[in-house]
């Protein structure tokens, strides 16, 4: 199956490709992720981030790309959905985001160049995955993903290592940055160096060029590919009907589905 831009994200081409954030959801509920790429259940997400990311991503690729998201999201973007009655409150802010990256030079001379929103398609161990690249630049050997966050130095918590840890590592960034880096090594046969580009959602917007060059970022994207590597085989099990998935019993799927079928001791229920 050939992957386009609008099937890219359809979940017929979920279940011969992995992608990082399908990955993910497998990770926190098999349970859930396998009812939403059946399409038995779909999540009660709030999808305002989503479509502000979206909004940025859009607005950087090319100017059509933009107008086109307008015209298609235009019943969550404009008030009571009608763009004569203006932007909502939120959307206002994502045009205060791209606002600061596009006065910013570093921004402007990184990401800018770089062919935007490219597929990519390649093997880890065998299983097939996918990957899309914000902003490629092959003949300079690096790549760019643009990522909006709440505040860039926020700490988020780690129940693993039980403490705070960067909005990279809690979102799976690394995991993400891993294997694009791979797919891309497989696909053009050229090594290259991942960089994100952070712009926070606070009034000023905050931003930041990140690299992943010390050595701890070393450490950290090789742990993420292992980890893929030691899960990937249980999660194609899953999609493909042969292991019973996991039910991780807190998610919104799980206690919508929740039957009581035994007693809990008291002494014994999970706590984060
Ligand atoms: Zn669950």
């Amino acid at each position: 199956m050939k992957l386009t831009q609008d099937n890219y994200y359809s979940h017929d081409t979920d279940f011969k490709y992995m992608s990082v954030s399908i990955f993910k959801d497998f990770m926190k509920c098999e349970a859930a992720t396998l009812a939403m790429l059946k399409e038995d259940w779909e999540p009660n997400r709030d999808n305002t981030a989503l479509l502000v990311g979206n909004y940025l991503h859009s607005n950087f690729e090319s100017p059509e790309a933009h107008e086109k998201f307008l015209s298609d999201n235009k019943k969550f973007l404009y008030k009571y959905g009608n763009p004569e009655k203006g932007i909502k409150s939120q959307y206002k802010q994502a045009d205060s985001m791209i606002s600061v990256l596009d006065h910013d030079e570093a921004f402007r001379n990184v990401y800018e160049p770089g062919q935007k929103e490219v597929i990519v398609t390649g093997e880890i161990e065998g299983f097939a995955w996918k990957g899309k690249i914000d902003s490629l630049v092959l003949d300079q050997n690096y790549f760019c993903d643009l990522k909006t966050t709440a505040d860039i130095h926020k700490g988020i918590y780690d129940p693993e290592i039980r403490r705070k840890v960067p909005f990279v590592k809690a979102y799976g960034y690394y995991m993400q940055m891993a294997v694009y880096q791979e797919l891309i090594k497989q696909q053009f046969g050229v090594e290259c160096q991942p960089f994100i580009f952070a712009v926070s959602k606070q009034d000023p917007p905050d931003k930041m060029a990140i690299d992943f060059n010390s050595v701890d970022d070393g450490y950290e994207l090789d742990d993420a590919l292992e980890f893929i590597k030691d899960n990937q085989e249980r999660v194609w099990d899953v999609m493909n009907g042969e292991v019973k998935p996991k039910r991780c019993g807190k998610c919104e799927y799980c206690r919508m589905t929740n039957v009581i079928d035994n007693f809990t001791h008291a002494s014994e229920i999970e706590v984060d």
